[in-house]
């Protein structure tokens, strides 16, 4: 039974069945009461399901299967990253030096876990030419909240009164959010028609009530700005900082540095670029990196190392403060140093060779059939138009939908918001050439269908455990109990 009628684990539970089976007690048995006093304890046991070992493994992996994950075949979300996650991360990460630490431990107790987090910092700073970075910020968004109090609290420092932040319109959707939630107007500016920045017009648009310029690099269209040194100095020049959305870090590793390019701030999405899994908002990694003139503001405690040892450094008076209770996921961490070491300096620049070439490679040959959005060499990924198949009564969602049939996830639809009918696809480095000829196949034959049987199209899926949800109804009327 793959589908949405399998039983819950609740429905499954029989009263005395058992996953584990323990050896004969050998110490003298003592009651409950007596250990933590009948006060604490529940008066009716906890309604937990009751089942054998086989059952629990075999109801999980089920599950498992029942919804679509890198594991299982490529998943080419635009912007997202969803590179195979190496299994050594997991292992390396699982090592009990690692997990048996306790956060409130003396930092001198647990070295080693401050000198990975220290490196970790060091080696994503040469990635990105910055010159510090904070670990602490667990995802992408709230690297970018991190970034953004950073250049607030300079300005604050410097007695500078600014109140906007400049973003393209091809912006993703965080990077406005982020601005409204520190305080700061968002102001949006127009891509030009070869979908980058035209310093032209941003240098008509700026002045000092600007905080911040916001970039991504390459944008969400997969376009290099080319025009980013301009950029920088026209923002530089009227005494604002840049900000880059660094989600799209897979694109330049090794080969260009947003801190040559003048950005003075940027996050890092360590769950996309440096392959730990993400995926159902699981834990992230948005490390921060700035430029020298920020660094007195990073959020406390920053992982400093002396001659004697790794400690974690307070003693910052500037500081914008905590994030959060601890570190970050540190977890996260492990597996991105892991990731970092295993490939070594040229291994970083040939991961983002092979995303650019692979994302060029099925630009190339789905242009035949589908829409190109902007006819450029991308970076790692790239925008199709489905306006060709809604001509047909076919939209982009339907073909997403279709591509489920295939066991296939879809790309990301519908953004960025200035192309019509929108198919971002990001096929990253770790699709071999069969993967992405199949997922070419596929496409292609999903565009004869638009044109010869477009109802197939309209109908998927058919051969996934849910058809079609209603996506919004589950955010409004949120139910996740169970009424046994
Ligand atoms: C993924 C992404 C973000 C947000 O990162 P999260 O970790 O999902 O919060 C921001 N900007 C761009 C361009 C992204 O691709």
């Amino acid at each position: 039974m793959n589908n949405v009628d399998s039983p819950l684990i609740f429905e499954l539970s029989r009263e005395g069945q058992k996953g584990y089976s323990l050896p004969k007690c050998d110490v003298p048995e003592l009651a409950m009461e007596k250990m933590i006093g009948s006060a604490n304890l529940r008066a009716q046991d906890a309604a937990l399901p009751e089942v054998s070992e086989n059952e629990i493994v075999r109801h999980y992996i089920r599950l498992s299967t029942m919804n679509h994950h890198i594991d299982k075949a490529i998943y080419p979300l635009g912007s997202c990253t969803m590179k195979y996650n190496p299994k050594v991360n997991e292992k390396i990460s699982a090592f009990p030096g690692w997990t048996e630490l306790h956060p409130f431990q003396p930092a001198r107790t647990a070295q080693g876990a401050l000198h990975l987090m220290h490196d970790l910092a060091r080696m994503l700073a040469e990635i990105a030419g910055m010159e510090e970075v904070t670990l602490q910020p667990t995802s992408g968004a709230q690297g970018e909240f991190t970034g953004i109090q950073l250049a607030k609290a300079h300005f604050k420092h410097i007695g500078e009164k600014r109140v906007n932040v400049l973003l393209p319109d091809s912006a993703h959707g965080t990077n406005p959010a982020s601005v409204a939630m520190s305080g700061y107007k968002p102001v949006q500016i127009k891509s030009s028609d070869q979908g980058i920045l035209d310093p032209a017009v941003l240098e008509k648009t700026l002045d000092e009530s600007y905080a911040l310029v916001m970039l991504t690099n390459p944008n969400t269209l997969g376009l290099f700005e080319r025009e980013i040194k301009r950029v920088c100095e026209i923002a530089h020049g009227k005494g604002a900082l840049v900000y880059m959305d660094g989600a799209n870090l897979n694109a330049l590793m090794g080969i260009a540095r947003p801190g040559d390019m003048g950005f003075d701030i940027l996050h890092i999405n360590l769950h996309k670029t440096f392959s730990t899994p993400h995926g159902g908002g699981g834990p992230g990694g948005g490390a921060v990196g700035v430029k020298k003139l920020l660094a007195p503001y990073l959020p406390l405690p920053v992982v400093c190392k002396d001659e004697k040892q790794y400690y974690f450094d307070y003693d910052r008076p500037l500081s914008i403060g905590r994030l959060h209770t601890f570190y970050g996921n540190f977890g996260m961490m492990v597996r991105a140093y892991t990731y970092i070491l295993m490939h070594g300096a040229t291994g970083l620049r040939e991961v983002s060779e092979a995303a650019i070439i692979n994302a060029n490679y099925l630009k190339e040959k789905l242009r035949k059939r589908y829409k190109l959005a902007y006819d450029y060499v991308c970076q790692h990924e790239f925008v199709l138009s489905g306006d060709i198949q809604k001509k047909l009564g076919v939209k982009t969602s339907d073909i997403a939908k279709r591509l489920l049939d295939f066991g296939v996830h879809a790309p990301t639809t519908y953004f960025p918001l200035i192309v019509s009918e929108a198919l971002m696809i990001e096929p990253t480095e770790t699709e071999s050439k069969r993967s992405l000829d199949e997922f070419v196949r596929i496409m292609l034959q999903i565009a004869d269908e638009a044109e010869t049987n477009p109802d197939i199209v309209k109908n998927a899926p058919q051969n996934t455990p849910v058809a079609r949800l209603d996506e919004a109804l589950a955010a409004r009327e949120l139910n996740v109990s169970y009424q046994g």
